[in-house]
């Protein structure tokens, strides 16, 4: 019996069940889907990419995995040092992990760590972002903002260790005064708030949260596992703001294979770098650094740059602005584009409820949650099948 994610399984309509997929494309027995939302954003290069299912089978004809503890292997040195050499600046320090929220509470620790190792114990504080998503693990949920999980401050009582802020710049410096010497870190989803709503905000946030950052010695963390390999419009954020920690995941890997990488800047890995054992960073994944991840991410990488990726999400851009932007109906709150996402928010959740099956009898499957339609294609999806996908969300809205 298969227990369901976030659903309430008294309750939940069947799942529609997969039999095939290529492309942008699912197949159900009956059906054949433009997935418009990626596998939950990570399906970067579509299904069955005949290059991505070459290099997993290549590693495992000669090993699926081994452990990192006291062994290391090429694949893995391999994705390092591109990681290295594909990330901004001084993001060099590599700490994979089996997922985004592992990998988030891997940066969440380094930080708090960082400070311990240098006698600065009353750091124990971390600022997150109102209506903030970093995944389902405990830690992570307390730097979330996610109202399904406020049952666990019911639970525990206040929140102590996470201090949460909007994305305007008089509240980032009013917290920052109040609470500065207390941060270890400020976590955020950098220009994209994703799990919280497809939530959008300007790059002179973040900016003023690096100002702040470097004013109060605060480590920032860019948890760019949504709004990595460029779902923004930007290869990473990080492109545009260097943070101290940067958190990948789901597009890593292209969506084959879990996997998650933490990483870190000089400063923070000179943190820990000591001849005194318990400055070290505890923490070891049973299957951090699995080789058929790391083949299936090098080759990702490989064909990101080679294909030209940027452009391709340039265009899928152009033709969100030019199909969506200025749609709207009573219904709707707002339309929010940016990068390869698009977003539209109504008043009442109520109203969209229906539409994921509508779009599934239009060839389209969709996943709206709350009062949010959204979109997060494949890259290589082509005009006529994004338009589709834009024409069924406007089709709902038909009177
Ligand atoms: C999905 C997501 C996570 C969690 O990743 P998992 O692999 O599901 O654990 C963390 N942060 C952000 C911003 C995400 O979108």
């Amino acid at each position: 019996m298969i227990w369901y994610p976030y659903a309430q399984m008294k309750t939940m309509k069947d799942p529609y069940k997969i039999i095939d997929a290529e492309g942008v494309y699912l197949y159900t027995e009956d059906q054949k889907l433009i997935d418009s939302v990626s596998s939950w954003w990570c399906m970067i290069h579509g299904y069955k990419h005949p290059e991505l299912t070459e290099a997993i089978k290549q590693q495992a004809d000669q090993f699926a995995h081994v452990m990192l503890g006291g062994l290391t292997h090429e694949p893995v040195e391999k994705l390092a040092n591109k990681l290295r050499e594909f990330l901004p600046g001084d993001l060099d320090y590599c700490f994979f992990s089996d997922s985004g929220s592992v990998g988030v509470e891997v940066a969440l620790k380094m930080a708090l760590q960082y400070y311990v190792n240098k006698g600065e114990w009353q750091r124990t504080k971390v600022l997150s972002l109102t209506h903030a998503y970093h995944g389902d693990t405990f830690k992570t949920m307390e730097v979330g903002d996610d109202e399904d999980y406020h049952f666990i401050l019911e639970a525990y009582g206040e929140k102590k260790y996470a201090i949460h802020v909007d994305t305007n710049i008089p509240a980032l410096e009013e917290a920052f005064a109040k609470y500065g010497h207390e941060l270890n870190a400020f976590i955020v989803e950098p220009l994209l708030q994703g799990a919280g709503g497809m939530r959008m905000y300007d790059i002179s946030f973040l900016q003023r949260a690096r100002e702040l950052c470097n004013e109060y010695d605060v480590l920032l963390i860019f948890d760019e596992v949504a709004t990595g390999f460029g779902r923004t419009g930007n290869r990473f954020v990080a492109d545009l703001v260097l943070p101290d920690i940067l958190v990948l995941g789901k597009a890593l890997t292209a969506g084959y294979i879990g996997h998650a990488c933490t990483v870190a800047n000089h400063k923070v890995y000179e943190g820990f770098y000591s001849d005194d054992p318990d400055k070290a960073l505890m923490h070891g994944p049973t299957f951090m650094g699995n080789a058929l991840a790391c083949a299936v991410a090098l080759k990702g990488i490989e064909i990101f740059e080679r294909e030209n990726y940027m452009e391709k999400i340039r265009k899928i851009e152009e033709i969100s602005i030019r199909e969506m932007s200025g749609f709207s109906h009573p219904k709707i709150k707002e339309v929010r584009i940016m990068g390869a996402c698009t977003c539209v928010e109504v008043y009442d959740p109520a109203d969209l409820e229906g539409f994921q099956q509508f779009a599934y009898e239009r060839g389209v499957f969709s996943r709206p949650f709350l009062s949010y339609m959204y979109s997060m294609v494949p890259y290589i999806i082509e005009e006529d099948q994004l338009v589709q996908i834009f024409d069924i969300m406007k089709a709902w809205f038909a009177d």
